[in-house]
């Protein structure tokens, strides 16, 4: 199984995406969490080369491919791997992340995303669970854990209102894989609703 986060930067998908992959694990599932951009040794070298470069280092085509290719090298090295051996995959973000960043916050790309997903990936994850949150709360919390990849937390709030808004339509479109999270509440509570959720959907 495999099993994905999204959301606007500062949602909690990470801490959520931790405790699921602790939860399963405890209950003696073979669980493998993992992260994107990045996730395989490669992939996270390409990370490194895009967010750590100046804004304007790639042109947003060129962002679109370096990601695509970390995306194929994680799948190769490490998602399909271990899908394979019979392992749930949690992935911190995935393909709806480029979808939303590559296709909307930095240009029209939608159709070019799609068709490279497509071409060189191929994998839909069998469940994505968005965790929604509203902009204002996200960034705040973004911005307060600081870090040296804060490039695309300047976005603003205008920027990640619509990132939500291209979240919740994709929720829409893949309405067969995309569960909406209320991730404005106790982190308990959140956890505990996925767990409810995956729980259902490994049964
Ligand atoms: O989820 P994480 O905090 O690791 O993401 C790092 C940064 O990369 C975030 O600011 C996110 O907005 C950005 N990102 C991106 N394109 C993606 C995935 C993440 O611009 N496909």
């Amino acid at each position: 199984r495999f099993i994905t986060f999204e959301g606007i930067d500062g949602s909690g998908k990470s801490t959520q995406a931790r405790l699921l992959a602790e939860h399963l694990h405890a209950d003696g599932h073979d669980t493998v969490l993992t992260r994107e951009p990045g996730g395989s040794p490669g992939a996270e070298d390409i990370r490194k080369l895009v967010l750590e470069g100046a804004q304007d280092r790639w042109s947003p085509e060129t962002e679109l491919l370096l990601f695509t290719a970390a995306r194929r090298d994680h799948l190769e090295r490490v998602i399909d791997p271990a899908l394979e051996r019979g392992a749930i995959v949690i992935c911190d973000r995935y393909v709806d992340s480029t979808r939303m960043y590559q296709g909307i916050a930095r240009g029209h790309q939608r159709e070019q995303v799609d068709a490279l997903h497509d071409l060189m990936v191929k994998r839909d994850p069998d469940l994505t669970l968005l965790i929604d949150m509203e902009p204002k709360r996200g960034l705040d919390r973004a911005l307060g854990r600081g870090g040296d990849e804060e490039r695309f937390e300047s976005f603003g709030e205008g920027l990640q209102a619509r990132i939500r808004q291209g979240f919740l339509d994709l929720a829409e479109e893949f309405a067969d894989r995309i569960v909406v999270i209320d991730g404005n509440r106790q982190i308990d509570d959140i956890a505990g609703e996925i767990r409810a959720l995956v729980t259902k959907t490994l049964a």
